[in-house]
This record gives structure tokens, C-alpha cells and sequence, in this order.
């Protein structure tokens, strides 16, 4: 058996987290070392590793995502903008295996990314 990875954990509600929004599919938690003022983690609560293990029948979820995305930032008050990131693979720098979005703001971010 594949040891939980942490965001696994924080669902199971084994670990705390700073939780900011929650529905039947989808959860976002601050981030521990943030990278930003506002730095939430979005994630899906089945546990997809990557882009390469999404299946056509987690459409719908992708879509919920989206969608948290837009009521988090009206939770938060995003007007300022927002920068959304998802780091996909090893050279993207993806630490956990369980697929998220970064929102971040309250602060300009510069473009190209680094
Ligand atoms: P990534 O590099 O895209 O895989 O991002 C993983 C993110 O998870 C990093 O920004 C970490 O700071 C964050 N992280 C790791 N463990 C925790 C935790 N227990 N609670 C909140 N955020 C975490």
C-alpha cells in the first residue's frame, strides 16, 4: 500500500490545516510556506496523483475546481487579481502527488514566471 500523501491527510482530517473553503468534492487550505500574502492550496478530494491519472470521468471534478476557484476569490475578496498556478510533474517543481492549484495574491507578480 502507497503511504498518504499529506494533502490525503489533511482531508482525512489526520493533520490541521488553516481550512477556507470545503463542498463535497473539493477542499483549499492555506499553504504552510506561503508565497505570497494569500497563498491557498486547491485540491480535489479524490485523489488524483497528476494530469497523467485524470480519466475522462473526472471532467465534472475539473470543472468543480474552476468553479471553487471563483468562489474562493469572492470568499477572499480577490478583486485585486489573483494568480492561479498548478505545478504538473517533476520539472514544474510538483512536490506532492495529489493534483492542486496554488491562488495566489496580495501582492503584483511578474511574468514570465521563474
Ligand atoms: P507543489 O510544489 O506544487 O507540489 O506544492 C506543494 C505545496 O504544499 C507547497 O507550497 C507546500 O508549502 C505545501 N504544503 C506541504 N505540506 C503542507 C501542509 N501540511 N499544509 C499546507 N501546505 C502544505
Amino acid at each position: 500500500m502507497t503511504a498518504k500523501t499529506v494533502f490525503q491527510r489533511i482531508i482525512d482530517r489526520e493533520i490541521p490545516a488553516d481550512i477556507v473553503y470545503e463542498d463535497a468534492d473539493c477542499l483549499a487550505f492555506r499553504d504552510i510556506n506561503p508565497q505570497a500574502p494569500i497563498h491557498i492550496l486547491l485540491i480535489p478530494k479524490k485523489g488524483i496523483a497528476d494530469f497523467e491519472a485524470i480519466r475522462e470521468d473526472d471532467e465534472a471534478i475539473l470543472g468543480k475546481l474552476l468553479m471553487a476557484v471563483r468562489r474562493i476569490a469572492e470568499i477572499l475578496g480577490l478583486d485585486k487579481g489573483f494568480r492561479l498556478v498548478l505545478n504538473n510533474g517533476r520539472d514544474a517543481g510538483q512536490e506532492v502527488p495529489h493534483l492542486h492549484f496554488h491562488i495566489l495574491a496580495g501582492r503584483p507578480f511578474g511574468w514570465p514566471p521563474g
